[in-house]
């Protein structure tokens, strides 16, 4: 079959410039007085609450251009609450992918949460183990995106889209163990940048402070090591 790259509508193009004009807020689902949304979900700390706002945000046609005003604005006072139909903590691993030079194609994230594709991407985040995995597939339905377009994707549909590969039920191992196994390379390259421990695990998909602690772990862990390596 053959791969086509999905049409982008760059920020250079007409159409971006006419909603520059027209005020996107107007559209927002969540301002509509005739969706009976509230407001607290979009920034409680309760899943249910979290789920219903995001729920609502991949229902919102004006979801892109939310997610680029809210990272626009996403200094640590704004890094809480559902924006853009993301998490902060999903938000601040957005930012982890853009120092690793890694940009989200957004149109291409809202193609694929639309009717046409989300039943195909819905399967793949039950049936893949890996955001690689997932690209691959939807390289074969000739839909030619990048793992960090599909993870915004698949947060935009509720889902978890780690970038640590999921563990299968056959794999002895946890999360910890896998996290000191397979990415503690990542993690002190993410460390020397001087990225947070906390923005780290939430690039991971191990966000929580669980997520934090772990990843300072290794982060110690590699560092005495290194530092062994020398002495000897
Ligand atoms: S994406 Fe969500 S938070 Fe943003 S305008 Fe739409 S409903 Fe509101």
């Amino acid at each position: 079959m053959t791969v086509q790259t999905l049409p982008v509508r760059r920020s250079t193009t007409s159409a971006v410039q006419s909603r520059e004009t027209v005020d996107w807020k107007t559209q927002a689902v969540c301002r509509n007085p005739e969706v009976d949304a509230d407001p607290e979900d979009f920034f409680t700390t309760t899943k249910a609450g979290q789920d219903r706002a995001r729920s609502l945000c991949a229902t919102c046609p004006v979801i892109v251009e939310c997610l680029r005003d809210q990272q626009a604005k996403d200094e640590d006072i704004y890094r809480w609450g559902i924006g853009g139909g993301l998490s902060a903590a999903q938000r601040r691993a957005l930012g982890v992918e853009a120092r690793l030079g890694q940009y989200p194609d957004l149109e291409s994230a809202r193609l694929l949460i639309s009717p046409r594709w989300s039943y195909r991407l819905r399967r793949l985040m039950s049936t893949c183990y890996s955001l690689e995995g997932m690209v691959r597939s939807l390289a074969k339905d000739g839909l030619n995106v990048d793992t960090v377009t599909v993870r915004v994707a698949v947060w935009w549909m509720g889902g978890t889209g780690s970038r640590m590969t999921r563990l299968a039920p056959s794999d002895p191992r946890g999360w910890s163990v896998q996290l000191r196994e397979d990415y503690a390379d990542m993690v002190v390259r993410l460390a020397e940048m001087k990225v947070r421990h906390a923005d780290i695990a939430a690039y991971l998909g191990i966000s929580g402070s669980w997520g934090a602690k772990a990843v300072g772990e290794v982060v110690r862990a590699e560092r005495a090591a290194a530092a062994q390596q020398v002495a000897a």
